[in-house]
């Protein structure tokens, strides 16, 4: 029998070739599709790896065509630093807002029967995450919205939308997964787009290489997130892939911890007693955590690895991959 073919946007990156990895072993046929070369070595994630901008319409058209389905992760993004910059909002907006909007149409024009979209946790409003001590956000808390992090949350949003039409419309089985800070082995964890999990694993072992005795963080510290570590998030993407829901749900941990717990955790795992030094610098929400009732009722299950396991596993890649460069 011939396998269904699925073509991931945004699939040398980091949740994209993961979920690649994955879905060949479920049986698929997989084309990953992306603007740059994967970084991390030999592409042995899929059957077909393409360098193509998805910013251009014909390029979506020609990647999406014979395709079962499509997976929707290409995206200009980062962590704070990057999509939090002023400077950055026109060019996330307008680059990330097409991408989708071509990808969804193309796949519509293509007769693709399911797409599955990635939203972020980015687009809760700001007035339900301005305390440390935040209720986890539940799938409707979204709408009113109040974006804090403008051009990021409106793209996602507006994408989200998108799906839904498409499924009204045209009968597209349609997926939304919104994710809340996802880390683990085999992602950007330099140059200005890594988040803070890798981030802190990164300054953490450069300072026990260096002989340092602190490590910069930025912030008091006590702002609280939830995250979740990356086989995790691909075993809970395979669900949501698989099943009958076309809402939108969260995938994430339900135990947010503060910026300083998870660098405590990655400053244990170095196994050097460094002290932390508060720096200024561009740092969020106050607090966000996920609510997983959704998810949860609907799949029975919830995310399994706790940060220090998979952290350690963060860790040690990250300081081998630093190892090979240095
Ligand atoms: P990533 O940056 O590793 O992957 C995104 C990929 O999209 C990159 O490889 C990038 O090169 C590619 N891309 C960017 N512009 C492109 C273009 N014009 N044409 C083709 N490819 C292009 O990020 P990720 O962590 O794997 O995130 C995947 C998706 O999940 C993104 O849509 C992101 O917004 C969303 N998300 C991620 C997180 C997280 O914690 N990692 C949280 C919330 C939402």
């Amino acid at each position: 029998m011939e396998k269904l073919k699925v073509c991931i946007g945004g699939g040398l990156g980091f949740i994209g070739h993961h979920l690649a990895r994955e879905m060949m072993k479920h049986g698929y046929w997989v084309r990953c599709v992306d603007i740059k070369p994967y970084e991390y070595g030999e592409v042995d994630f899929c059957d077909e790896y393409l360098i193509k901008d998805l910013r251009d319409r014909q390029n979506c058209l020609d990647v999406t065509k014979d395709m079962f389905a499509v997976v929707q992760f290409a995206s200009d993004m980062g962590g704070m630093g990057h999509i939090q910059n002023p400077k950055n909002q026109y060019d996330i907006y307008f680059n990330n807002d097409i991408i989708n909007k071509f990808m969804l149409d193309a796949s519509i024009k293509n007769g693709v029967k399911k797409y599955l979209y990635s939203s972020s946790a980015c687009i809760y409003p700001n007035y339900l995450q301005k305390k440390t001590t935040v209720k986890p956000l539940k799938e409707s808390d979204a709408i009113p919205c109040d974006l804090w992090l403008e051009a990021y949350g409106w793209e996602k949003l507006s994408a989200e939308q998108g799906c839904i039409y498409a499924r009204n419309i045209y009968g597209m089985d349609t997926k939304i997964v919104r994710f809340h800070n996802i880390y683990g082995e085999e992602g950007t964890y330099d140059g200005g787009r890594e988040k803070a999990p890798a981030a802190i694993c990164r300054k953490v072992i450069q300072a026990i290489k260096d002989n340092q005795t602190e490590i910069e963080l930025w912030g008091d510290g006590n702002q609280v997130r939830s995250f979740c570590y990356i086989d995790d998030c691909i075993k809970a993407i395979l669900m949501v892939f698989n099943s009958d829901l076309n809402e939108p749900v969260n995938i994430g941990r339900d135990d947010g911890i503060s910026i300083n717990e998870l660098a405590k955790i990655i400053i244990k795992i170095g196994g050097k007693k460094l002290k932390i030094n508060h720096t200024t610098g561009p740092l969020g929400v106050r607090g966000r955590n996920s609510d997983n009732t959704k998810f949860k009722a609907k799949f029975g299950w919830v995310p399994e690895w706790d940060m220090l396991q998979g952290l350690t596993k963060t860790y040690k890649w990250i300081y081998d991959e630093i190892s090979k460069r240095t």
